[in-house]
């Protein structure tokens, strides 16, 4: 198994840890982040982090943790999940969401969803309220209704930001397709999606669980979902191996089923999560092209975080209560 350069490994792993949350990994360079930006996110990532070890410190559950972390960048406008999803080609925000819980396997899941405010809870109510494990839709959103779950109008998720995004994108799509380009291509670049977000935690009781939730890729049409919200592609979680949430460009991701892949060679061949994590980050999705990354965590408070971007905002915290946060490649 091909091992990463030990400077590069340092970077991406790290131990005694209890909760990671990520935002989104990309072309992310200082010269694109005002530095109040950059606070923004930081503060914004430090955030969730807090909130979700709150609830480890009360001796609620990993799951509690990590729906409660999401949540905070779900009403966040600056991630692509939740408020400031990116639009698709009909201007609306068709969001997606998962979350596993690594101490009873048990899992849910929604994509296409426009009603929740957080799709996150639907996710969490699709597993522990219904028999089903992924709904998708209109039904999805009925369901969030029937249970009673915080709904908002369209207009809740929109920000002017990701509305230029997809006037922007839109107009070198057609300036594309008039030089011969598919405009799907374009759409599928990477520079289109920043700020999916997801957490992964371990508690008390040893439990980890992983959540993501995500606007998808913006001008997205025909009903596509990525890889956030398929158990196994953006998100997975067992006991015996790890809890991980994925971003980057959800095609690649789910062909390779990147999540599940990296428990399964923890599982199948006692590799540690983090060779397991950087061998598919760094081999895998990079060989057949896609970019993006992840974040791990074991029931010991190992963590990994590998990204094959330009950066990934990400953070963790570790069991004293210390916010580690970052953007870029070299911090
Ligand atoms: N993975 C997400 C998707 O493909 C996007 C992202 O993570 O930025 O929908």
């Amino acid at each position: 198994m091909k091992l990463l350069p030990e400077s590069l490994r340092c970077a991406e792993s790290t131990s005694g840890v209890v909760l990671v949350v990520h935002g989104g990994a990309g072309t992310i360079l200082p010269e694109n982040l005002t530095p109040q930006l950059e606070d923004a996110f930081k503060h914004s990532l430090a955030s969730a982090l807090r909130a979700g070890y709150d609830d480890l410190q009360q001796g609620k559950s990993a799951i509690d943790a990590v729906e409660t972390a999401v949540r905070v960048l779900e009403d966040d406008p600056l991630f692509n999940a939740g408020r400031g999803a990116v639009f698709t080609a009909d201007g609306r925000n068709e969001l997606d969401a998962a979350i596993m819980d690594g101490g009873t396997g048990k899992a849910g899941a929604v994509a296409g969803v426009v009603k929740p405010k957080n799709p996150i809870t639907l996710a969490r109510a699709v597993m522990e309220r219904t028999p089903f494990v992924f709904l998708a839709g209109a039904g999805a959103d009925r369901l969030a209704e029937d249970l009673h779950l915080a709904i908002v109008d369209p207009p809740y998720f929109w920000t002017e930001t990701r509305w230029k995004q997809l006037n922007d994108q839109q107009k070198r799509e057609s300036e594309g397709s008039a030089s011969g380009g598919d405009g799907f291509t374009m759409s599928l670049s990477e520079d289109n999606k920043f700020g999916t977000v997801g957490a992964v935690a371990v508690d008390n009781a040893g439990n980890v669980a992983g959540a993501t939730s995500t606007g998808g890729m913006t001008n997205k049409r025909y009903g596509r979902v990525g890889d956030s919200p398929v158990i196994g592609a953006g998100t997975w979680a067992d006991n015996e191996t790890c809890a991980v949430s994925a971003t980057g460009h959800g095609e690649y991701f789910l062909r390779l089923a990147v999540a599940h892949d990296i428990a399964a060679r923890m599982r199948y061949t006692g590799v540690s999560l983090e060779n397991a994590a950087a061998e598919v980050i760094h081999h895998e999705v990079s060989k057949i092209g896609g970019s993006g990354g992840v974040i791990a965590i074991d029931r010991h408070g190992n963590a990994a975080l590998p990204f094959n971007t330009a950066g990934m905002y990400r953070g963790y915290i570790t069991r004293d209560g210390t916010v580690h946060v970052s953007i870029y490649r070299e911090e």
